[in-house]
C-alpha cells in the first residue's frame, strides 16, 4: 500500500466517514463502474491518471490495465515473500548485469491464467487489447542471449516455486534503439522509463549504502578519480513481480538505482563515446543511467567497473541483511543462500562477501573463505578472449583498496597451493594467477570467480568441454570437481504458448496442456509426425503465423512479403563469429545463379536478418550495411521479383523475436564451430517448428541429437577441424578453386551492391581475403550451399517438410529452461521448492 492511500484510509477511519460518503462530500458520488468485474481498471484511469474513461488514450488504457493486473497479483506477491520469511528455506539469488525482459503485460496475463478474463473485460470496455499491448515498451535491460537467459531463468524459477530472486541494475536507458539510414545502423537512446512503469515498486525502506574509497570528477571529458576522498552512494531497490505459470508463486526481480546522499562528492564526468553521450554529467544518479551496449566484448571502462561493484555491493548487503533477520550462525550461510554469478560481471562478489565475513562478521580467514566458496557459483558464457574481463589493478587500488587486499591474499594462497601441487611449473603459476603481470597489472575476473566458488559451469556440452580442456585447463586440473555443464534452455511459456498461440493450440489439442509446465511432454508429438491429418493442421498453423507476420510487417513498415515463400531467418547480435556474412554470401551465390540462369528451378525465398551491432564495432556495422545494400539491389532487380527477397528488420528486440520466430521456416545457426557457447534463439526456433540449418556448435549439437541428425541440416567444419586447420587455413584457396565463391566475392568487390558508394565494402575483402578469414567463412560456404540445396528440395515436399518440423518440435523437450533450472537446483544450489499456500 502506498503512503498516500494509507494516509487517506487513516483519515477516513479517524473521522468515521465511509469512502462513498467522502466521495459524495466532494460532489462526485460513488463511482459507477461499468462491466461485471470489480472495476479496478476504471479506478486506475480515474484516480491514477485522472482521466475520463471516454477520452483515455491507448497509453493511459495500458497503464490502467497493467495496474489492474498488478492489483490481482499483489497480494499473492506479498504472500510469497511472507511464506519464504516463515519457512526460511535455502534461497537462490541470481546476480546479473542484464535482464532482457521484454514486455510484461501479456506474459503476466498468460501466467496468471487470465487470458479469457482479459479478453472478456476488453470486449466489455471496448478496449482494443492488441493495440493496448503495443503501448508497453520492451524492458531492454540486456544485450542478447546472456540477458534473455536471465529472464527465462526467472520465469522458470517462479513457475517451479523456487524461492529465488533476481538482482540487477535499473538502467534508465536500456539497449539502444536501432534505426537504419542509407543502410547504416544508427543508435538512439532507449528512454523506456519516460512514462511511469506500471510494474515496478520502489522500496525506499530497503535502501542500502555503498562505500567507495574515492570521489570522481570530470577532467578533459574523462573520468578522474580523486583518491583518498571516501564517498558513499545510495542504492534504491525497485522491485518487479515475476509471475510463475499458474500464479502460485510471485518472485521478485530487484533492480538497483544509484542515488547520492547529500554529502556525496561525486562530480561530473564523462566516460566517453556512446555512453558519454548519455552520462555527460555524472552525478551519482548517472551510475545506473545506461546499459553498456557491448555483447561478448569487454570495453574496460571505469563507469562499468563501478556499475559492477555497485550491483554486487547492494545485492550482498541486501541478502545478508535478509539472512540475518532469520539466522544467527554465519556457518549456515551456504545452507540458506545460493548465489549464481551470471558471467564474471558480478564476480566482485568473491572479495565483497569475504569483506563482509571478515570485517563485519569478524570471522577468521579460513572460515570466511569456506563460506564464500560454498555460497557462490559461476557461469561462464563465452570462450572469446575479448570477452574475458580484466580490470586494471590500480582501479581496485584507488576505488576499492580493501577488495584489492583481499584479492591479493586470495591469490597468495592460491599460488602457494599451485606451487605445492605442481612444483617447478612456473608457467602454470603465471597462467593461474589472478593478477596478470605486465606494464598494466590486471585482475583476471574469471580466475577470481573460479577460485572463489564451488561450481563453474558452461552453457552447453561442447562449451563446457572446451572450457575444461582449453580455456581454463589449469583450473580444471586442480579443481576437477568444480566443473560442470548446464545446457541452456528457454521458457516455453513466452516462446511458444504466448508467442505462437496457433501452434500452441494445435499441440494442446493433440497432447493436452501438460507441456506448458512439463515440456518433455512434447515428445508425445513424435508419432503424430506420420499422421497426415496432423501434418496438415501443423502446416496450417505455420501458414497462419506467416500470414500474421506478413500483415504486421505491411501495416508497420509498408513492406510486403509472400507467406508462401520460404521464411529463412538469422536474428541475433551482429558478430563476426555468428557469421551473418556467411549467410549474405550464400544469398549472393543464389542471386548469381538466378542472374545467369533465370530458368533455374528454385523455391521462392524470403531472407530475414535482424540484430544490433555494438556501436564501436566497425566491421559489424559494415556487415549491416552490406545486408541492407544486398536487400535493395535485389529489390531493384525485376528478375528477382517473386523469387528472392532480403529484409533487414531494424531494432531487433524480444518483441520482434516473439513475432518473427513463430513465422519462420528456417533457422540459421551458422557460427564458426567452437565459438558459440550455446545459443538460445536456436531453441526458440526449434520449438516453433522451424528447421535448423547450422554448424555443429553450442547447443545446436544437442538439439540435433534430440531430434535426430536426419531432421537437421548440419554442415561445415567441426570445432576440432577449425582448431586443427587454423595454422594452415588459406581463404585464397577457396577463392581460386570454387567458381561460385569467386564470382560472389568479385561481384561484391566490383561495387555491384555499392554503385554509388564505391569501396564501402573494402573492409569485407580485408577480413575475408587479406586478413586470413579468421572465422573461416570461405571454408564453410560450399557445404552451406549444399545443405541449403537439400533444405530447398525438401520444401517442395510439404508433407516431408512438416514431418521433420514436427519431429523437431517433439525433440525440443530438453530445451525448456525448466529443465536447466532443475539441474542448477539439484546439482549446484541444492535448493528445493517452497510452495506458497
Ligand atoms: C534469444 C534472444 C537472443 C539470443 O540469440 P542467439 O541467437 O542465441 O544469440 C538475443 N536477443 C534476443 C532479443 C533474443 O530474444
Amino acid at each position: 500500500m502506498s503512503t498516500k492511500s494509507m494516509a487517506a484510509s487513516t483519515r477516513v477511519s479517524a473521522g468515521k466517514v465511509t469512502e462513498s460518503e467522502l466521495l459524495k462530500q466532494y460532489g462526485c458520488g460513488p463511482v459507477q463502474f461499468a462491466g461485471t468485474d470489480n472495476g479496478l481498471y476504471e479506478r486506475h484511469l480515474i484516480f491514477d491518471n485522472v482521466t475520463d474513461l471516454k477520452v483515455a488514450g491507448a497509453r493511459e488504457q495500458f497503464e490502467a490495465f497493467a495496474r489492474s493486473v498488478r492489483d490481482v497479483l499483489s497480494q499473492r506477491w506479498i504472500r510469497t515473500e511472507d511464506t519464504y520469511h516463515r519457512a526460511n528455506p535455502k534461497r537462490i539469488y541470481y546476480l546479473s548485469m542484464e535482464f532482457l525482459i521484454g514486455r510484461s503485460l501479456a506474459n503476466n496475463i498468460t501466467n496468471l491464467l487470465l487470458d479469457d478474463l482479459a479478453k472478456q473485460a476488453a470486449g466489455q470496455k471496448h478496449i482494443d487489447l492488441p493495440g493496448l499491448l503495443e503501448q508497453e515498451p520492451d524492458a531492454g535491460l540486456g544485450n542478447g542471449g546472456l540477458g534473455r537467459l536471465a529472464a527465462c531463468f526467472l520465469d522458470s524459477m517462479a513457475t517451479m516455486q523456487l524461492p529465488a530472486m533476481g538482482y540487477g541494475l535499473r538502467y534508465e536507458y536500456g539497449i539502444f534503439k536501432q534505426s537504419i539510414r542509407d543502410g547504416w545502423q544508427y543508435e538512439q537512446p532507449d528512454n523506456w522509463l519516460r512514462r511511469p512503469d506500471p510494474w515496478e515498486v520502489a522500496r525506499l525502506q530497503d535502501m542500502v549504502e555503498v562505500r567507495l574509497n574515492c570521489s570522481f570528477e570530470i577532467h578533459g571529458g574523462s573520468l578522474r578519480v580523486i583518491a583518498g576522498q571516501p564517498a558513499s552512494l545510495l542504492g534504491i531497490p525497485f522491485d518487479r513481480p515475476v509471475v510463475g505459470h499458474g500464479g502460485k508463486t510471485i518472485n521478485t526481480l530487484r533492480l538497483w538505482v544509484a542515488a547520492a546522499p547529500d554529502y556525496f562528492n561525486f562530480q561530473r564526468f564523462s566516460s566517453g563515446d556512446f555512453v558519454g553521450a548519455f552520462a555527460e554529467t555524472l552525478t551519482a544518479e548517472s551510475l545506473t543511467r545506461v546499459l553498456y551496449p557491448d555483447d561478448t566484448t569487454s570495453m574496460g571502462q571505469g563507469l562499468r567497473f563501478i556499475q559492477e561493484y555497485f550491483l554486487v555491493a547492494c545485492s550482498l548487503a541486501d541478502l545478508v541483511r535478509r539472512f540475518q533477520s532469520s539466522n544467527t550462525d554465519w556457518n549456515t550461510l551456504p545452507e540458506k543462500v545460493a548465489i549464481q554469478l551470471n558471467d564474471t560481471h558480478p564476480s566482485m562478489a568473491v572479495p565483497e562477501l569475504m569483506r563482509i565475513l571478515l570485517d563485519e562478521a569478524h570471522l577468521g580467514w579460513d572460515q570466511a573463505w569456506n563460506i564464500t566458496q560454498k555460497t557462490l557459483a559461476y557461469t561462464n558464457h563465452t570462450l572469446l578472449p575479448e570477452a574475458l574481463e580484466k580490470w586494471p589493478l590500480v582501479w581496485f587500488e584507488k576505488m576499492l583498496p580493501r577488495l584489492l587486499e583481499i584479492i591479493l591474499e586470495i591469490n597468495r594462497r592460491l599460488l602457494d597451493d599451485v606451487r605445492a601441487q605442481f612444483a617447478g611449473d612456473e608457467g602454470r603459476v603465471a597462467r593461474m594467477s589472478i593478477v596478470e603481470e605486465g606494464t598494466v597489472r590486471k585482475i583476471r575476473m574469471a580466475n577470481l570467480a573460479i577460485v572463489g566458488s564451488h561450481s563453474t559451469n558452461g552453457v552447453a556440452a561442447i562449451h563446457s568441454g572446451l572450457l575444461r580442456t582449453m580455456t581454463v585447463k589449469d583450473f580444471a586440473e586442480m579443481f576437477p570437481e568444480r566443473f560442470n555443464n548446464k545446457t541452456n534452455g528457454v521458457t516455453p511459456r513466452r516462446w511458444l504458448l504466448l508467442a505462437n498461440p496457433m501452434l500452441a493450440n494445435t499441440i494442446t489439442k493433440s497432447i493436452g496442456d501438460g507441456w506448458t509446465t512439463d515440456f518433455a511432454q512434447v515428445g508425445k508429438l513424435k508419432p503424430l509426425a506420420d499422421d497426415k491429418g496432423f501434418r496438415e493442421t501443423f502446416l496450417k498453423a505455420k501458414r497462419a503465423a506467416k500470414a500474421q507476420f506478413a500483415d504486421w510487417l505491411k501495416s508497420t513498415s509498408g513492406q510486403t512479403v509472400d507467406p508462401d515463400s520460404i521464411f529463412d531467418c538469422q536474428v541475433k547480435r551482429i558478430h563476426e563469429y555468428k557469421r551473418q556474412l556467411l549467410n549474405a554470401l550464400r544469398i549472393v551465390v543464389l542471386y548469381n545463379r538466378l542472374r545467369t540462369n533465370p530458368g533455374v528451378d528454385m523455391e521462392p525465398r524470403t531472407f530475414f536478418f535482424a540484430g544490433k551491432a555494438a556501436p564501436a564495432y566497425r566491421l559489424a556495422k559494415v556487415i549491416i550495411k552490406f545486408i541492407n545494400n544486398l536487400a535493395s539491389t535485389i529489390d531493384g532487380d525485376p528478375a528477382m521479383r517473386g523469387r528472392l527477397k532480403v529484409l533487414f528488420l531494424p531494432d531487433y528486440c524480444v518483441s520482434l523475436a516473439e513475432r518473427l520466430i513463430p513465422a519462420s521456416d528456417v533457422s540459421n545457426q551458422i557460427s564458426t564451430a567452437g565459438y558459440e557457447a550455446s545459443g538460445t534463439s536456436n531453441m526458440k526456433f526449434m520449438m516453433n517448428g522451424a528447421l535448423t540449418i547450422g554448424t555443429r556448435d553450442g547447443a545446436t549439437i544437442e538439439m540435433a541429437e534430440e531430434a535426430g541428425e536426419e531432421n537437421f541440416f548440419l554442415f561445415g567444419l567441426t570445432a576440432q577441424q577449425v582448431a586443427d586447420s587454423r595454422s594452415w587455413y588459406n581463404p585464397h584457396w577457396h577463392y581460386d578453386n570454387d567458381a561460385e565463391t569467386r564470382e560472389a566475392l568479385d561481384l561484391i568487390f566490383s561495387d555491384h551492391f555499392s554503385r554509388y558508394e564505391p569501396g564501402v565494402f573494402a573492409p569485407l575483402r580485408d577480413t575475408l581475403l587479406n586478413r586470413g578469414d579468421y572465422y573461416m567463412h570461405l571454408a564453410d560456404l560450399r557445404s552451406y550451399l549444399e545443405a541449403d540445396q537439400r533444405l530447398c528440395d525438401l520444401y517442395a515436399d510439404q508433407h516431408g517438410w512438416a514431418r521433420k518440423a514436427i519431429l523437431n518440435v517433439a525433440g525440443s523437450g530438453k530445451f525448456s529452461s525448466d529443465r536447466t533450472i532443475a539441474e542448477y537446483a539439484a546439482d549446484i544450489w541444492k535448493a528445493k521448492p517452497c510452495p506458497v499456500q
